[in-house]
């Protein structure tokens, strides 16, 4: 029987009584032990994972932060990479309870962009400073016209501007498809594949998407499977925070990295964090079933962090820009910013205006010009950095190189040079100055080979080349 709970990768009984053995708090000394075999940076088991969701002592808490901490600064270093996403359509054929694009909602404007249409958002990104994008359609054509739409999106991100003005890198958030089909959305040259599962917890899942395409948990929940078994090396897993217990999305996220690792040899590139927020015409989006309180959700990071911890952590827009400062040192390494969630919203929204097309409510409105200063204000390089995929180092590749911290040695010194790249053509006065200063005292942190690196491609792109990584 393919739908019965027990059949996947993700065994309900086994995370719920991972769980509910844990009712007790965890002896102070088996956190501290975990706690110091997390710093290995070995990942750790789903029952030590779950031990560490039951922490509740604001000492042992507090020590959860300090090793997350450690963590992403022995292997992120202090980059954050920057990305926008790109609404292309907002039409869909499902019909999940918390989305503002779900099909019942007749108030909704709904459009699909047109291949001029999307040029023209690309255009007005690639003015802002944006290098990285990542493409977002609801469901709302068949499988093959909706492939044959993705694929014609994709190209005219590429095509759009000039060449080192360009976006570099374009992931996509889509709905899942076949091994075929996602071997034809990979010859586009797409980055990372990204769709979140939502809920982990089957019968959760059944309630809140409750017709359409998505309702098969299944097909989603195989769809990574099926994008690597097409050659799809980078893929971005999540759970959508507030629909079901934080506990048992954080066990289920795990659960699921760790099978691709076994199946593929890697696991996800990327883990999102989105938290449900108010959606037009959403009972649900405002009164979420599982709210997930600040506190909690900087919890979920920290443990993610040190649970999964060569796996990239993205934030969006969905948080508050205090949030946001919050998660960066817990662990977040990359942001999107000067989003906006309708199609068209890029060329067509009022500046700091909302449209009633989005699809949730942002939380952080604030230009991408605003949130680099931010960033660098409080020591982080805001990077643009591509290096990795263009250079193939990506899948199974990326993770060799990351694993023993060599990857700072490239990312770094690309993420400096990037960020001058920002500065020199983009930023602002005030974000220039804050930025310069950002840049030096980085520098004067890298250890030497990789400042004597950084040093000659900084020096590159002050004397104008572009595009410039190793
Ligand atoms: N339609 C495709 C799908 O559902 O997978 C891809 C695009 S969908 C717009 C991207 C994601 O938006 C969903 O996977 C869901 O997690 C998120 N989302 C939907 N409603 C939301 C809300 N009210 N608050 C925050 N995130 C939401
Ligand atoms: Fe459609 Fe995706 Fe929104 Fe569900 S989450 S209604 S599939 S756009």
């Amino acid at each position: 029987m393919r739908h019965t709970l027990t059949d996947t990768f993700i065994n309900h009984d086994r995370i719920q009584s991972l769980l509910e053995g844990s009712h007790t708090q965890p002896e102070p000394s088996r956190v501290e032990d975990l706690l110091d075999k997390a710093l290995d940076l070995k990942g750790l088991t789903p029952e030590e994972t779950a031990a560490l969701t039951r922490v509740e002592s604001p000492e042992l808490v507090a020590r959860i932060y300090e090793t997350a901490r450690s963590i992403k600064d022995t292997i992120y270093g202090r980059r954050l990479v920057l990305f926008a996403p790109l609404y292309i359509s907002n039409i869909c054929h499902n019909e999940c309870l918390y989305c503002g694009f779900r099909a019942s909602n007749r108030d909704l404007g709904r459009r699909a962009l047109n291949e001029a249409e999307i040029t023209r958002e690309v255009e007005a990104l690639i003015r802002q400073g944006h290098k990285r994008v990542l493409v977002v359609a609801g469901e709302g054509h068949d499988a093959h016209d909706g492939l044959d739409y993705a694929r014609r999106a994709v190209r005219a991100v590429y095509a759009a501007g000039e060449r080192a003005d360009a976006i570099r890198r374009v992931n996509v958030n889509l709905a899942p498809m076949s091994v075929d089909d996602f071997r034809l959305l990979a010859s586009e040259g797409i980055g990372t594949y990204q769709l979140f599962q939502e809920t982990y917890h089957q019968p959760t899942y059944a309630r809140v998407h409750v017709r359409g395409p998505k309702a098969d948990y299944l097909w989603r929940l195989e769809a990574m499977d099926r994008a690597m078994e097409a050659g799809i090396k980078d893929v971005g897993i999540g759970p959508l925070l507030g629909l079901a217990d934080w506990r048992f999305e954080v066990l289920g996220t795990l659960e699921h990295a760790r099978h691709l690792e076994e199946r593929f040899g890697v696991g996800p590139h990327t883990i999102s964090v989105p938290r449900l927020e108010p959606a037009p015409g959403s009972a649900m989006a405002s009164s979420p079933p599982s709210p997930v309180s600040d506190e909690e959700f900087k919890r979920i990071i920290a443990i993610l962090r040190i649970a999964v911890p060569y796996t990239g952590i993205i934030l969006s827009t969905r948080e508050s820009s205090e949030m946001r400062r919050a998660a960066f040192s817990l662990g977040v390494s990359q942001i999107s910013a000067g989003s906006r969630t309708d199609p068209g919203g890029y060329t067509e929204d009022e500046p700091g205006g909302e449209r009633e097309a989005c699809q949730f409510a942002l939380g952080d409105h604030r230009s991408l010009d605003e949130v680099i200063r931010d960033c660098a204000r409080l020591g982080y390089i805001p990077s643009f950095c591509t290096a990795c995929y263009r250079l193939g180092r990506v899948g199974a590749d990326f993770m060799d190189l990351a694993k023993p911290g060599e990857i700072k040695h490239h990312c770094d010194p690309n993420g400096l040079a990037t960020f001058l790249e920002y500065l020199l053509d983009y930023g602002s006065p005030e974000t220039v100055a804050v930025g310069t200063k950002c840049i030096e005292e980085n520098m004067a942190r890298l250890p030497e080979q990789a400042a004597a690196r950084a040093r000659k491609m900084l020096d590159r792109v002050a004397s104008g080349e572009r595009d410039v990584f190793c």
